[in-house]
């Protein structure tokens, strides 16, 4: 636990330092020993690919956590943008000129490269190992969207291919598609550290990419896998329960929402409601399930 917040404080160091901001102040009582500047320069003096701090670092930075306040660790200035809901439809007005079909894949290829080796937000320094672009066909009808990569997608640099994407392989397979007829993508590129749940800042700065990814492909219909794709896609802090069952819309596609596939691995009994948000999906795309053989 100790080692995630020191992880969180030095990615966030780093963080403002690639935004040029280099002076940290503190507030509140003065310390002994000054250990939070201490820690501050430590950090910023690691380089920014490093994913571990030295010790020397590592301890100023234990210490300085004992002292910090949440809102130091989180200048509160950089908190009212970043921390703003909007939708993907409130994000960007949607391109006047659209992608043709022949143009799609060398425009996500054009976006991936855009993005490059990124850092430009804390995801980058919090051990990721690959960023997690996007996968399938660039001329899909229909996207999947997640919430972020885990430990196998890090590894390959692939969405879904741990065990909550064999579950939604097979959930595509009963909607009569194939995996690479599909698009699947994600909230954020890069794997949060532990798995958790990105933060807004790092959901807010990827989220300009996915936009464009979305522009691209035009799929006729986005499904939103669990509550952090819903939330980001639509800009409301809703529950599922709340979103579920019924059509939205998010850059010029029909967007339902349904259950993550991780959460159905936990939770297996909500199988069946998953399966009719798909079966919706089904029936507005004319998709028919595989004959049983
Ligand atoms: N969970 C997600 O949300 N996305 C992935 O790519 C893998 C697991």
């Amino acid at each position: 636990m100790a080692d995630e917040r020191q992880e969180q404080l030095r990615a966030y160091v780093e963080y403002f330092r690639d935004m040029g901001v280099h002076d940290f102040y503190r507030v509140g009582e003065p310390v002994e020993g000054g250990v939070y500047a201490e820690a501050a320069v430590a950090a910023v003096e690691v380089p920014a690919v490093v994913a571990v701090p030295s010790a020397v670092a590592a301890a100023r930075v234990a210490a300085a956590l004992s002292v910090v306040s949440p809102e130091i660790a989180k200048p509160s200035v950089l908190e009212p943008s970043m921390a703003k809901l909007l939708s993907f439809d409130a994000l960007a007005p949607l391109p006047e000129v659209r992608v043709a079909d022949a143009g799609k894949a060398a425009a996500l290829k054009a976006i991936q490269e855009e993005i490059g080796d990124c850092t430009r937000c804390p995801l980058a320094y919090a051990g990721r190992r690959k960023i997690v672009f996007g996968d399938g066909d660039a001329k899909a009808r229909l996207m999947f969207v997640g919430e972020g990569p885990g430990a196998d997608e890090d590894e390959t640099g692939v969405p879904f291919v741990g065990k909550a994407g064999q579950l939604l392989n097979n959930m595509i397979a009963a909607m009569g598609l194939k995996r690479e007829e599909v698009y699947i993508a994600n909230i954020v590129k890069c794997r949060p550290p532990s798995n958790r749940v990105p933060e807004p800042v790092e959901a807010n700065t990827c989220t300009q990419f996915l936009v464009r990814q979305l522009d691209v492909v035009q799929p006729e219909v986005v499904v939103a896998l669990g509550t952090t794709a819903a939330m980001y896609l639509l800009g409301v802090k809703q529950s599922l329960s709340g979103l579920r069952g019924r059509w939205h819309s998010c850059r010029g596609a029909k967007l339902v929402v349904t259950y993550h596939p991780a959460f159905l691995l936990r939770d297996p009994r909500q199988k069946g409601e998953a399966w009719k948000d798909l079966q919706m999906v089904m029936a507005e795309m004319g998709l028919k399930s595989p004959a049983k053989g």
